[in-house]
């Protein structure tokens, strides 16, 4: 959560860090700020609400400062006011911070500090930081970072900038991401490469507890007890371009019509004369022959990608597999026996829950296999094996399409099993490979009904809840329908298989309640179709997502979105199309933020 930026160099200061801002403001939005030490002082400039607010109060600023940091913050501790917003100084102004994070021992260190006679002005957890940095400084800021970083327990990435220093910049890091960019007498600092690509391409990801000390003409890296690291610099690819929205209104719109060049690059990537070769599985032959469970984690809409790829995994792969929510993982007995692999899959490859069973799962010797989107993020680092969902940036905080590259990956990934493993047959394989290239057209056709789900939608924004059903592979696309029309709307909605309805929440259907029901031509179509009777019986208003050519559901109501026919197994990619357009839709109609929503930061890097 919360977005770093940092800049030494030459360049416009405050444009530098308010486009860094900017980039990097889907990452929280409670609050923005900016320091900057020029003349022996710390100038800060902060407040509440979103980063255009900070720069409209910017616009006639000028400053000749050439070393700064900013903040784009997702509450943890204290209101978004602006005393809470980042950065944080000490009551001399010598020293300013921003931090990522929570610092879980706080309480204590914040009376220790009291008691010295430090000065607390926020509600905040990061500001015990500042204080120890004061605390500490003998003469050398990095030093006093040193000794910080022995006191602090939690997670964080904070960045450090000093009046009485301002030929450099002092960052450090522990279970929670930053990136260095390096350019020529400049040098950057920012929490994930889409604040960077337009500056530089060339990024140093700091491993876990390193100091970085930054000048406009080096980058020096620590460990925490002080003694030099070395490091290695990565080369992005990701353009600056493709972090625009190109002259759609939004990200999220932008990356729901992505989505069929996402299947289109995931082929191009993986699938290679007819064969799937993912280049960086690590796990051999052997490993994926003997293979006895699997273990899914992740969250939100990755865990729904998960129950997905369970059912991939079981029919295609045949390996028994579970999935668990990140953030309860660590709460079973974890039996481990060999040949097992937990599985972890994050868009961000930054989110904390994810990381923490990561690490749990290791120390209990399994092996770590995700799917992420973020290349070189921690995720990624920290596995065994690793298969990339390449979809480049996703700006848009609802998931749109990084799910639809999870499922195809997960979906390539299962293939591959089966065929390793003996399950499937040329044929069978090759049938699927070919479904899977007809894909983007298919979801060209979905996308294409956009402004018939608009004029739809302008019929049911005024709901106050709906229900989405589904069954078999399509359930988890049911909790994703009801996921994406909370983020967006703030409209309550849930998800449920359908089989479940009658055990209790068909008690809430009348004639006012919308019901989604999912309903591809499956093997589940058919007990679907009676509980969708089952709804109707009783009043609910329906809105089916059919295949085409499906006249049934065009008898029980007007309301129907229709889909290509498609396998079992690609239905729930199509399926779910839909319903981004309907959250999209319901939440334009309810005024509602659609990239940025309420509470909410796209990379979740809090437990
Ligand atoms: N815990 C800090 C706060 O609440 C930082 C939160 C963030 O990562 O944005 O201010």
């Amino acid at each position: 959560m919360c977005g770093i930026v940092g800049y030494i160099g030459d360049k416009d200061i405050l444009s530098v860090l308010i486009v860094g801002l900017e980039r990097l403001s889907y990452r929280g939005y409670d609050s923005a700020g900016i320091a900057v030490v020029s003349d022996d002082e710390i100038s800060v400039w902060k407040h509440p609400g979103k980063v255009h607010r900070l720069a409209k109060d910017l616009e006639t600023t000028t400053s000749h400062a050439r070393v700064g940091i900013g903040h784009t913050r997702w509450a943890t501790h204290g209101i978004p006011n602006d005393i809470n917003a980042h950065p944080h100084c000490d009551a001399q102004r010598r020293f300013a911070i921003v931090h990522n994070g929570i610092i879980e021992n706080y309480m204590s260190l914040r009376s220790e500090l009291v008691k010295e006679g430090f000065l607390f002005r926020t509600q905040t957890d990061s500001e015990v930081i500042v204080h120890l940095v004061d605390k500490y400084y003998n003469g050398s800021l990095r030093d006093a970072v040193t000794q910080t970083v022995k006191r602090l327990e939690g997670s964080y990435a904070f960045c450090v900038v000093s009046a009485l220093h301002d030929n450099h910049m002092i960052v450090a890091r522990k279970n929670s991401p930053i990136i260095v960019g390096l350019g020529k007498d400049e040098n950057y600092v920012s929490s994930d490469v889409n604040a960077l690509v337009a500056q530089t391409k060339r990024v140093v990801y700091l491993e876990e507890e390193t100091i970085a000390v930054l000048s406009d003409q080096s980058v020096e890296m620590y460990d925490f007890s002080g003694q030099p690291r070395a490091h290695t610099v990565s080369e992005v690819n990701w353009t600056a371009e493709r972090s625009e929205k190109n002259g759609y209104d939004h990200f999220m719109q932008k990356e729901i019509h992505e989505q069929p060049s996402v299947v289109r690059t995931i082929l191009d990537t993986y699938v290679k004369n007819n064969e799937i070769v993912f280049p960086k599985l690590s796990f051999s032959t052997k490993d994926l022959k003997n293979m006895s469970r699997l273990i899914i984690q992740a969250c939100g809409t990755s865990w729904h990608a998960g129950l997905i790829g369970k059912y991939l995994i079981e029919e295609l792969g045949r390996v028994p597999t579970e999935v668990d929510i990140s953030s309860e993982f660590r709460y079973r007995r974890l039996l481990s026996h060999a040949d097992e692999i937990v599985v972890a899959i994050s868009q961000s490859g930054e989110t904390a829950d994810t990381l923490a069973c990561i690490r749990e799962a290791k120390s209990k010797y399994f092996s770590i296999l995700s799917f992420v989107n973020t290349e070189g993020s921690s995720i990624d680092r920290e596995s065994d094996g690793v298969i990339y969902t390449a979809c480049g940036p996703e700006i848009g905080v609802a998931s749109t399409k990084n799910y639809i590259g999870q499922l195809i990956t997960l979906y390539l990934f299962s293939l591959h099993l089966g065929r390793i493993r003996n399950m499937i047959s040329d044929d069978v394989y090759q049938k699927h490979i070919h479904d899977i290239k007809a894909l983007p057209v298919a979801i060209e056709n979905v996308i294409a009904q956009a402004p018939a789900i608009k004029t739809m939608m302008a019929r049911y924004y005024s709901a106050k809840s709906i229900i989405f059903i589904g069954r078999g592979l399509n359930y988890p696309t049911a909790l994703e329908g009801a996921l994406k029309l909370k983020e967006l709307s703030y409209m309550h909605a849930t998800g449920y298989p359908a089989g479940e309805l009658k055990h209790g929440p068909i008690a809430l259907i009348d004639d006012n309640l919308p019901v989604v029901g999912i309903v591809p031509k499956t093997a589940t179509y058919k007990k679907m179709m009676s509980n969708i009777q089952e709804v109707k019986a009783r009043g609910g208003r329906l809105i089916l997502i059919a295949t085409e050519g499906d006249t049934v559901a065009k008898q029980l109501t007007d309301d129907v979105i229709y889909i290509p026919p498609i396998s079992d197994e690609l239905s729930p990619v199509l399926a779910v199309i839909p319903l981004q357009l309907m959250a999209y839709y319901i939440a334009l109609n309810l005024g509602c933020d659609v990239d940025q929503p309420r509470n909410l930061a796209k990379s979740v890097t809090v437990e």
